[in-house]
């Protein structure tokens, strides 16, 4: 075992806190990562605030983690040491499960093992990003591209790879026209790897307020939802939509956007039912669709892609001391578009 510096939740109304946590010795198969730099993800405050359900406490969280190994196990052959690498939202599943042996991980059978609050292998609860060390099975480890900044690398590893996954799945592409919902942590990533991707893009966000980003990003287009009048413009308009936001909508009217064959994928995580008429899905043949993280395989395409294309997200890097104030600054829609840990400073 090996003790090392983290920020943890206390409980789920308390402050995070600077603690040490222990981390296991490193296995045959396993890489032990000195952390770089943390993202901070709005799973991450609903996690250790318990909105997804109770959890164990003390929690440390971060599932968006870049660093450097500085150990392999013998049985190490993907990464060696001084490798810069990047670890997301899983660190195993069951290998075993159709869907496992099919390259899609993040869709166990059995449940993948989340990289924080879940049970890991050997009973103990995982502990994220937001530490200095992480001992993680080789391949659950992706390699970072020289290209990718190592800063803004952190958030591709989900908000990256969670739009990503979806869009090449979906075919974005030259001739295709995407629409985004919502211009956070994720919906910044969508318009930039569509764009890149070659679809014609659209952000639909709430006001114009972010229009001029969307526009640098590489969308075309930029609507309010709050101005009725997008939805009439914007009808039957649409291939995909990608829905990033995690409050409940109104499903009808967004799906009603889409033209013959269209799909409405959703990556937000609203906790209430939404609901949705036939009758509009009968129309123009549409699909509503959902989709989580992507696969490991995917995750290193999606990281290549990036490099290829020079795409990184938006990043402010904080101090560990500035994650309370993050946490309120993503709460109230205040970021542009995702807070970087510096674990340095843990
Ligand atoms: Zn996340
Ligand atoms: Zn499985």
């Amino acid at each position: 075992m090996r003790t090392v510096h983290a920020y943890a939740a206390p409980s789920a109304t308390e402050p995070l806190v600077p603690t040490t946590i222990e981390r296991r010795d490193v296995g045959p198969k396993d890489v032990l990562i000195a952390i770089r730099y943390a993202g901070i993800c709005h799973s991450d405050i609903h996690t250790v605030r318990g909105d997804w359900g109770p959890i164990t406490y003390p929690q440390v969280v971060g599932h968006e983690i870049v660093g450097e190994v500085v150990e392999v196990g013998p049985a190490v052959s993907k990464h060696a040491v001084g490798d810069r690498v990047g670890v997301g939202c899983m660190v195993d599943s069951c290998r075993e499960c159709d869907n496992c042996r099919a390259g899609m991980e993040n869709y166990c059978l059995n449940g993948s093992t989340d990289t924080y609050a879940a049970v890991d292998r050997d009973g103990t609860i995982t502990q994220g990003g937001y530490s200095t060390h992480v001992v993680v099975d080789e391949d659950f480890v992706l390699r970072l591209p020289d290209a990718v900044d190592y800063a803004a690398a952190a958030p591709l590893l989900c908000a990256g790879i969670t739009t990503y996954s979806p869009l090449a799945h979906w075919k974005a592409g030259p001739g295709t026209r995407v629409a985004v919902v919502g211009m956070g942590g994720l919906g910044h990533m969508a318009v930039k790897i569509a764009a890149a991707m070659g679809a014609e893009v659209t952000v639909l966000s709430r006001t114009l307020a972010k229009k001029d980003d969307g526009l640098a990003f590489g969308a075309q287009d930029y609507y309010a939802t709050d101005d009725d009048a997008t939805f009439e413009a914007l009808a039957d308009r649409f291939d995909l939509l990608v829905n990033t936001v995690s409050a409940p909508l109104d499903v009808d009217r967004y799906l009603r956007l889409l033209r013959l064959d269209g799909t409405m994928i959703n990556v937000g995580a609203p906790p209430e039912p939404m609901p949705v008429t036939m009758f509009t899905l009968f129309g123009n043949r549409r699909s509503f669709a959902g989709s989580t993280i992507g696969s490991i395989a995917e995750t290193q395409e999606m990281l290549d892609f990036c490099a290829e294309h020079g795409i990184a997200p938006e990043t402010e890097l904080i101090a560990a001391d500035q994650i309370n104030d993050a946490y309120e600054r993503v709460l109230s829609g205040d970021v542009r578009y995702r807070f970087v840990i510096d674990t340095t400073t843990l």
